[in-house]
């Protein structure tokens, strides 16, 4: 198989905020061995390469967008490695094209512990590895032990811990300054009574209907909270719980969430996230950092 090369996808079509306008082409591939393809490909198209996972952390702007959408498919289920990071932890291995969820409820399954908080975070792994999404203090970059990547400078590639860090809502590869691609994750996970897992992830979610407008069209929380703050309420407090601009608006249910309402537009989110941020910048002197990946 080769690379799938398309023409002029449209990022609202793809995107969880449904949202953005057409980009320059697409390249798909399923085999991790094809990202080697990617520098020749992306030379020849032109435009910055945009990786697009699920498309449920991207605020993607308007009109013609000078993007190539590369879209890893790597679909590896996960699996059980024989060998054993230590007596009490399993080790996993799973495409990046898989969806996070899928993932999640096949560790439930097996009693493995460690990204059960994660549960009804939406997107693939390459996607969460990328951000290091986290929720309930469970986190990929906490259970990552090897990440196969392609970038331009490291080439085709397994890194172990030493060779990638990790933070807050943060992923990166020392010594990679443009853009890489996550195709397969290793992650150590723990050993747990799966009735128990179960149960915490029920409540998790249930929390989480509770408390999120997750049938909404969103890209979930817009910004990071800052040290010993959370977005949510500076955002709150600056009076941003419900603000509309167009068809775009801050979340009744939670302020940190934007939503599209239909009709929105990529410029209508940019200016109500700025606004949003000079607003709490003025109330609490606090700069809000942005979670959500603005493309281009
Ligand atoms: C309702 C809702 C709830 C959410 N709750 C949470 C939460 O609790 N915690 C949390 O952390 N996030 C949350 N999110 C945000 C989002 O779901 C996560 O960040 C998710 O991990 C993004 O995965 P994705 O595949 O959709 O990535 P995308 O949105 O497609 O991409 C996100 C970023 O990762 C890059 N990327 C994607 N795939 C790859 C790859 N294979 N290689 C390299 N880079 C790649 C993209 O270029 C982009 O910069 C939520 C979103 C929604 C809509």
């Amino acid at each position: 198989m080769a690379l799938e090369i398309r023409p002029g996808p449209v990022l609202a079509d793809r995107t969880t905020l449904r949202l953005g306008g057409r980009a320059l082409a697409e390249i798909a591939f399923d085999r991790p061995e094809e990202a080697e393809g990617l520098a020749e490909a992306l030379a020849g198209l032109g435009g910055r390469p945009l990786l697009l996972g699920g498309g449920s952390n991207i605020l993607a702007g308007d009109g013609e967008l000078p993007l190539v959408v590369v879209s890893p498919r790597v679909k590896g289920e996960p699996v059980i490695l024989r060998q054993r990071p230590a007596a009490d932890r399993i080790r996993v291995r799973v495409g990046a094209g898989v969806k996070l969820q899928r993932l999640v409820a096949w560790l439930a399954t097996q009693g493995l512990s460690g990204l059960g908080g994660l549960v009804g975070v939406p997107g693939t792994v390459g996607g969460a590895v990328a951000g290091n999404a986290g929720s309930y203090g469970d986190s990929l970059g906490a259970v990552l032990a090897r990440v196969r990547v392609w970038s331009p400078e490291t080439g085709l590639a397994w890194i172990g811990r030493e060779g990638f860090s990790t933070a807050y809502r943060r992923f990166a590869l020392p010594g990679v300054a443009g853009f890489f691609v996550v195709l397969e994750a290793e992650l150590d996970m723990a050993v747990r009574e799966p009735i128990e897992l179960r149960q915490e992830m029920v409540r998790h979610l249930s929390d989480k209907k509770a408390s999120q407008p997750i049938t909404a069209a969103t890209a979930g929380c817009v910004f990071k909270n800052p040290p010993g703050a959370s977005a949510w309420r500076l955002l709150a407090e600056a009076g941003f719980r419900g603000k509309r601009l167009g068809g775009v608006g801050f979340s009744e249910k939670h302020a940190n969430f934007l939503v599209n309402y239909g009709g929105g537009t990529g410029r209508e989110a940019l200016a109500l996230v700025r606004a949003a941020r000079e607003a709490v910048r003025g109330q609490s002197g606090l700069e809000l950092e942005l979670e959500v990946r603005v493309a281009p």
